[in-house]
């Protein structure tokens, strides 16, 4: 990866693309910003509206809508291409669909000579990403999904209103497929550095375990109730997408719960799914294996075990 200029290259400019081109523009993130869409026109059109705004920005960001040859010298390839989840839709129902949509695009990246890394949104998150990875050849490090960034930021959210602490005090994550089988190991929730367990055990009037996982039923259901209510969800992803391009680009080895393959951590192999990884200028450098309780392994096993399946059915 280049360290002067920043490039990337976003293909899908919907809701989702647009709230993270628009995040990274504000942020000041990349130097040069391509937009590829199947509908070539809207492509054009965000980029207007987008370089409209640069006089109000403080960067000098260079805009436009592109062509695939231009992913030859990008950083950062992000996915966001896809059909958007219908309201009371299961995201694994969308794998078919979106796996014909990126054959088309990872061929043609492949093809510029693009020798960055993929970032994918497209649901179901963790599958697109280990198609783009299998579709591209690319080394699993290069090839990351959201997975549950934006579920474990949701439950930081949530956690630092039960205990009124800012949620960057409260460690805690979302492990597993970016969906119905995601799992919150409690055993690893920490404020500051205080287990929220202990928390429970020694104020039991204020804070206990199904409020916790009330909790956690909340932010796996966060989606749907948004989708319900406003047809997509799009700023959180956005912004989720942002925060690990900033990891990527600063090589901060940041702990983010992207999708990662799972290469033996927590006894798994092959599969993607969200867990903390530290990312930086490679990609997932390595994937955190915390101490997880045996029923939080179980739980992760059936998580992955899901996805593998879901996986598998695809023809690729
Ligand atoms: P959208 O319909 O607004 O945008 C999708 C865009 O993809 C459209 O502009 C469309 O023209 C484009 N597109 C479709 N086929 C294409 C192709 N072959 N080549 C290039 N572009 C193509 O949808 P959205 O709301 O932006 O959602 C996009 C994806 O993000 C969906 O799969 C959605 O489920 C997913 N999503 C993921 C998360 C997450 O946490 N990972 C959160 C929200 C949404």
């Amino acid at each position: 990866m280049k360290n002067d200029q920043r490039k990337v290259v976003l293909v899908g400019c919907g809701m989702v693309g647009m709230s993270y081109a628009y995040a990274l523009l504000n942020q000041n993130l990349c130097d040069e910003l391509v937009l590829i869409d199947l509908d070539k026109k809207r492509a054009e059109g965000e980029a207007m509206d987008l370089n409209h705004g640069l006089a109000f920005s403080g960067t000098s960001m260079k805009i436009y809508a592109g062509a695939y040859t231009d992913c030859n010298d990008a950083d950062i390839v992000v996915i966001c291409a896809g059909v958007a989840q219908k309201p009371g839709e299961s995201r694994l129902a969308l794998l078919q669909r979106n796996t014909a949509v990126f054959k088309s695009i990872v061929d043609p990246i492949v093809g510029s000579g693009f020798h960055g890394l993929f970032l994918v949104a497209t649901n179901p998150v963790d599958i697109m990403t280990r198609v783009t990875c299998a579709l591209s050849g690319f080394a699993p490090n290069r090839v990351l999904g959201t997975g549950t960034a934006l579920d474990t930021a949701r439950l930081r959210y949530l956690l630092g209103e039960y205990f009124q602490v800012d949620p960057r005090n409260i460690h805690a994550y979302v492990m597993g497929e970016h969906g119905d089988s995601e799992f919150v190991p409690w055993s690893q929730a920490l404020l500051a550095t205080k287990p929220v367990l202990e928390l429970c055990k020694e104020s039991p009037q204020t804070y206990c375990r199904e409020d916790l996982d009330r909790i956690e039923q909340e932010v796996r259901t966060a989606a749907y109730k948004i989708i319900e209510a406003k047809k997509a969800t799009y700023y959180g992803i956005g912004m989720a997408l942002a925060r690990i391009t900033r990891a990527i680009f600063g090589n901060e080895n940041s702990v983010l719960t992207v999708s990662a393959r799972m290469s033996g951590a927590y006894e798994q192999l092959k599969v993607f799914a969200g867990a903390p990884c530290i990312v930086n200028r490679s990609g997932v450098q390595r994937v955190l294996a915390l101490n997880l309780t045996p029923e939080e392994l179980q739980a992760f096993h059936h998580s992955c075990e899901t996805l593998d399946e879901n996986y598998r059915g695809i023809n690729l």
